[in-house]
């Protein structure tokens, strides 16, 4: 029925540089993203699919375009509160098909077209949304009606994105106060167990997901329309590791859902039993021995960091679903928690940012701090960090 086969089977497929035939947003792109709204029941003409802009067949090989995915849903039992559950469904979709790959989520999106899905068909968008309208409708009944839109035009990508991101600030600002004691119930999420098969994302009210995707109010939202969907609630028991932050109900779900390959998390440390990572993480926070502390970085950050290394060399340190000490991806919205690294010293322990996330993050740094973390404007390797962090008094 499709050109190409779709199935959960195709989940850890991964497309090389030299595989695909296009590709849509990723670090070449500067305007990319992807919303999900709910809308009124009359609102949502079920079933269009639009691509405004040149489609995949009208690129040529190689090329990196923008992209914007802009899906419209209805329904009598969706809420708003749904809104980024169901948005980061489309990465878990797109996934299912067969020569298509999808990483990361809101503004931050990338998706190869591989070559050989090229060749057997799938050349454009309207059969993406075909696909994506059938698996969101067969596999979430609560879904009676989905449109989506799939924009390359670069100036109307940059318009939609400017709107979208108001709305991931909305989301993440609903968390503002609230706190990790204040609730009885984290949630969990093993969405990406398709390409880490180990890995157990929580979520608190002070720690987003590692994707940036998902907060503690979009577990709450998820769980109750599918309890045994991706992401489930977790009782979090008793503190035991009241340092770092570790908790007896967590530490056990954790275990049985790594199938036995972490037994006890952290929730607020990179140094100490740290969470793990798939490979979806906005940000990398990375230990510097020769400073005792971490650096930061986002995936937007281009060139190399402070220890040599590119955000793709450590991400490869970072993901897996294993515990590597010393390595934890984080949302970027993680980096304005109060519980920041709190097990580690939050920022008192942080010796390096790239500029644009240490302005993101200004807000939250201690004033005291904030001239004394290095950029890559002040340091460009260890040794420079070393006397910059002897300068500042903290080493
Ligand atoms: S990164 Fe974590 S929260 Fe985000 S989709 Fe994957 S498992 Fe779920
Ligand atoms: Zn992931």
């Amino acid at each position: 029925m499709y050109a190409v086969d779709v199935g959960p089977q195709y989940e850890g497929e991964r497309i090389r540089k030299t595989e695909f035939q296009v590709e849509f947003g990723g670090p070449e792109v500067s305007h990319k993203g992807e919303l999900v709204t709910v809308k009124g029941h009359d609102e949502v003409e079920h079933d269009k699919i639009t691509v405004t802009g040149p489609d995949i067949k009208d690129f040529a090989e190689g090329v990196s375009s923008a992209l914007f995915i802009k899906v419209e849903v209805a329904g009598e039992v969706l809420e708003k509160d749904l809104e980024a559950v169901l948005e980061r469904r489309i990465h878990q979709y797109i996934n299912y098909i067969e020569g298509v790959f999808h990483m990361a989520q809101r503004y931050d999106i990338w998706i190869r077209i591989h070559k050989n899905a090229f060749k057997k068909g799938l050349n454009s968008f309207e059969q993406v949304g075909r696909i994506l309208i059938d698996l969101f409708t067969a596999e979430l009944p609560v879904i009676e009606k989905m449109s989506i839109e799939f924009v390359t035009d670069p100036a109307k990508v940059q318009e939609l994105l400017a709107e979208a991101m108001k709305v991931y600030k909305e989301r993440d600002d609903k968390l503002k106060g609230l706190k990790d004691e204040d609730v009885d119930e984290f949630y969990a999420c093993v969405l990406c167990q398709s390409f880490a098969p180990t890995h157990v994302c929580v979520v608190t009210p002070e720690r987003i997901s590692l994707c940036g995707a998902i907060n503690w109010f979009d577990g709450r939202a998820a769980v109750k329309v599918d309890p045994e969907g991706a992401q489930f609630a977790v009782p979090k028991g008793n503190l035991i590791d009241p340092e770092n932050i570790s908790y007896d109900t967590i530490n056990q779900v954790v275990t049985e859902r790594s199938l036995g390959e972490t037994t006890h998390v952290s929730l607020h440390s990179a140094l100490t039993n740290p969470h793990t990572s798939c490979g979806c993480f906005e940000a990398i926070v990375f230990y510097i021995p020769e400073v005792d502390g971490f650096g930061v970085v986002s995936r937007d950050f281009v060139g190399v960091t402070v220890t040599g290394e590119p955000f793709s060399t450590l991400a490869g340190h970072a993901s897996g679903g294993k515990q590597n000490e010393g390595y934890v991806g984080i949302g970027v919205q993680y980096l304005k928690s109060p519980k920041f690294l709190i097990g580690d010293g939050g920022y008192n322990r942080v010796a390096w940012m790239p500029t644009s996330l240490k302005e993101s993050a200004a807000e939250n740094i201690p004033q005291e701090l904030m001239d004394k973390i290095a950029t890559e404007k002040d340091v460009s390797n260890v040794d420079e960090l070393t006397e910059f962090m002897q300068k500042a008094g903290r080493l």
